[in-house]
């Protein structure tokens, strides 16, 4: 009897056990990954809202060069189609029911504050009107001239571009000490707003690395928002600390980068004006 019933509990500790397993997989895909925040608090909006993941502008080897012309060429294409730059703090508050979104939306987004998309990336965004996040690390600034001072990244942030945390040193967060992560988390946002003077509140994950740990660091540090480098077109508030983003690589040609754009506004709110008329 007794063996019995330590088969029976042993049949229900497995059958417990995916339930369990399921909660501390961030990565599937059907899983929320803002679990601690109470489900009263969704609004269940979800946008399509394309966010752009560059990195270096310019003549440099390597996929995460996009090359200036090329650039231009992308951005040249969402001025004159309609498309209009917004923060990632503004999906995150539409997501939350906070605010809406202009018509056609696009947020760009550059990650590691290369010095490369302040000399290049700066004056093709001014020349057609759009406004950018830079992902700043903030241990990286001035280290050298492959990254930004803080006087370039003082500029972007009076020339109207945002600023948001990519960590202090651009650790795989998900594999760092616990006890590491506020430096990485707390004072990379910290330090950027005490030399910038403005608000830090949207952090990008360094490698796309992340974990329900991390998240949590990042949401009890005061930011509304996450992005990663996950590739994806749509954005819900129970994802919100882990926004996918479309990776710009120098082999993205014009054809494909202008499939990425959606031709609807939030929630099919109105056409872009670059969208064919419908069949
Ligand atoms: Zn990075």
């Amino acid at each position: 009897m007794i063996a019995l019933m330590l088969v029976v509990v042993f049949c229900l500790t497995l059958t417990a056990a995916p339930a369990q397993a399921k909660l501390i997989l961030p990565g599937a895909a059907d899983q929320p990954f803002a679990p601690w925040m109470p489900q009263s608090a969704t609004t269940g909006i979800t946008l399509d809202v394309p966010i752009l993941m560059y990195h270096q502008v310019g003549s440099y080897p390597g996929r995460y060069n996009v090359p200036r012309q090329t650039f231009e060429t992308q951005m040249a294409y969402l001025a004159q189609n309609g498309y209009t730059s917004v923060s990632i703090d503004q999906i995150a508050a539409a997501l939350r029911g906070q605010g809406g979104l202009p018509p056609c939306p696009v947020a760009i987004t550059f990650d590691d504050g290369y010095t490369s998309a302040y000399s290049n990336a700066l004056p093709i965004l001014q020349q057609y009107g759009l406004r950018a996040t830079f992902y700043v690390v903030a241990g990286y600034v001035g280290m050298s001239q492959r990254f930004m001072n803080w006087d370039q990244v003082r500029d972007l942030a009076a020339r109207g571009m945002w600023i948001g945390s990519h960590s202090y040193n651009h650790p795989y967060l998900a594999r760092s000490p616990r006890a590491s992560l506020p430096r990485q988390i707390v004072d990379s946002k910290a330090k950027l707003e005490s030399e910038l003077g403005v608000p830090v509140t949207t952090f990008a994950y360094p490698f796309g690395s992340y974990s329900l740990a991390v998240m949590h660091a990042v949401t009890e540090a005061g930011y509304v928002a996450g992005v990663w480098t996950g590739y994806g077109p749509h954005q819900a508030e129970d994802r919100i600390y882990k926004m996918p983003r479309y990776a710009i690589y120098n082999w993205v040609s014009q054809r494909r980068f202008e499939a990425q754009l959606p031709r609807h506004g939030p929630n099919g709110s109105g056409m872009c004006p670059s969208a064919p008329p419908p069949q």
